[in-house]
């Protein structure tokens, strides 16, 4: 009952406006432990009811203030995510006066800068926007009492972990620091350590525990173009597939799925990465949200955090390297106790990822054999699965048996074409030549 976790009555009018009945896990461990002001860390996954978790014992706390400079700073990996959790907050504080702002990046500075300036009680933001408007002074951090750092994860993996030392030390030493994140990655642990002491840590379901409400199939498939086609005839079945979000993990290849779905199969389709404008994330996210569209298609980072309502499927197009990546996938449905569906299609070549998934969830994904007599094998490949070709060996090959040192002596005397020939390359462009996009090999998106 959320009578028993000691929270004021306005609050608790709030939570009965929103139908809740009793407080999730995560919320019934959390509300005491961050009501007593203690440090923080949640392991849960998403979906879970953990912005309320954190959120409650806060606005529970906070008094009523006329002040300029926030109380309670929170920080968030994505853009999409100030929103949302700024969103939460205007529906649990319905009763209570309070001023909460969110400041990202990619849109004006100064709105932002002014907004603040006018005073707030609670600042989401990313961190980022957020460092930027206290170096020119619009912001400023030194009334923080509360500083909570959500999928702290994310960030890490983002490469925030910098701009998070930054505000650190513009932070009062005298705070209560609250955490959540995912999953708990060396990442995580090492921050901990590094910056915080006798952390309480709240873990609800093993960090890296499937939700029981998701049921979970794979299939093993071919290639892109093949999953494309399966993925196309499970489409059509519009009955059951009525919010499907799926996941890939490069933004070329989500772009290149995007196209193959509508122009060879006629299957419209939303797309969310970050190389795509905000407006248009924000259309193709609450295009999908209404209802409007039906099949959204996201990468790993863009999606995470993200609070979607009632998606039937979650489909896995590629199979992520990182198992963790799969438990956040999956999360994406099932959630607040509806039943989810999964489904991961894996090639020969991803078959290893799977295997790691398996072993850290300690399940094994009921395989659906490939429905061959329905589904067309094609067999066209994507650059990134063509074998690569070998570059030409353009050295003088050795005799076979070896050369003879007398030859050997002569041949290194010569300069080796490759290397003189970068060289040449680098003295022109001035930084060596890389083939492909560097960014497509790197593992985190
Ligand atoms: P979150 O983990 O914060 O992204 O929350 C996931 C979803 O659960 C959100 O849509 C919340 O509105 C919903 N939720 C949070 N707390 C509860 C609760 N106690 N009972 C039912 N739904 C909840």
């Amino acid at each position: 009952m959320f009578q028993d976790l000691n929270i004021n009555k306005y609050l608790l009018n709030a939570i009965e406006d929103l139908g809740f009945e009793k407080p999730t896990p995560i919320q019934a461990e959390a509300f005491p432990v961050i009501k007593s002001g203690k440090d923080v860390i949640g392991i849960s996954q998403t979906g879970t009811g953990k912005t309320m978790a954190y959120m409650m014992p806060i606005l529970n706390d906070l008094k009523f203030s006329s002040q300029v400079n926030p109380r309670v700073l929170v920080l968030v990996p994505t853009r999409e995510l100030v929103a949302q959790v700024l969103e939460n907050i205007e529906e649990y504080s319905k009763y209570i006066t309070l001023r909460a702002v969110g400041v990202y990046g990619g849109t004006n500075i100064n709105t932002q800068a002014q907004s603040v300036m006018q005073g707030c009680d609670i600042v989401v933001g990313t961190p980022g926007r957020l460092y930027d408007l206290t170096l020119n002074n619009s912001l400023s951090l030194k009334a923080i009492k509360k500083l909570v750092i959500d999928e702290v994860d994310v960030m890490l993996d983002l490469g925030f972990r910098f701009q998070l030392t930054n505000i650190f030390e513009l932070l009062p030493v005298k705070r209560q620091n609250i955490m959540f994140s995912a999953t708990m990655t060396e990442d995580v642990e090492e921050l901990i350590a590094d910056f915080f002491e006798e952390t309480h840590k709240i873990a609800i379901a093993i960090s890296g525990t499937p939700l029981e409400n998701i049921q979970q199939v794979c299939y093993p498939v071919w290639n892109f173009y093949t999953k494309v086609n399966l993925l196309a005839h499970l489409l059509r079945n519009k009955k059951e597939y009525t919010k499907v979000l799926i996941f890939i993990d490069s933004k070329a290849k989500a772009d290149r799925l995007h196209s193959n779905l509508d122009e060879v199969h006629y299957i419209k389709s939303g797309v969310v990465h970050s190389n795509k404008s905000q407006n248009y994330r924000f259309k193709s996210i609450e295009d999908f949200d209404s209802g409007r569209s039906r099949v959204l298609i996201a990468t790993d980072v863009m999606a995470r955090g993200l609070d979607l309502d009632q998606i039937t499927h979650v489909i896995c197009f590629d199979t992520p390297e990182y198992p963790e990546n799969y438990m956040h996938r999956i999360g994406r449905t099932g959630r607040a106790e509806h039943e989810g569906k999964s489904i991961l299609l894996y090639t020969e070549k991803e078959k290893r990822y799977k295997d790691d998934i398996e072993e850290l969830m300690k399940i094994t994904i009921e395989e659906i054999p490939f429905p061959e007599e329905e589904v067309e094998i094609n067999h066209k490949l994507t650059p990134e699965e063509r074998p690569k070709v070998k570059e030409l060996n353009t050295r003088v090959k050795r005799t076979v048996g070896g050369a003879s040192s007398h030859e050997r002596s002569e041949k290194n005397s010569k300069t080796p074409m490759g290397g003189s020939y970068r060289r040449k390359l680098a003295e022109k462009y001035k930084k060596p030549k890389t083939r492909g996009d560097k960014n497509q090999n790197k593992k985190k998106r």
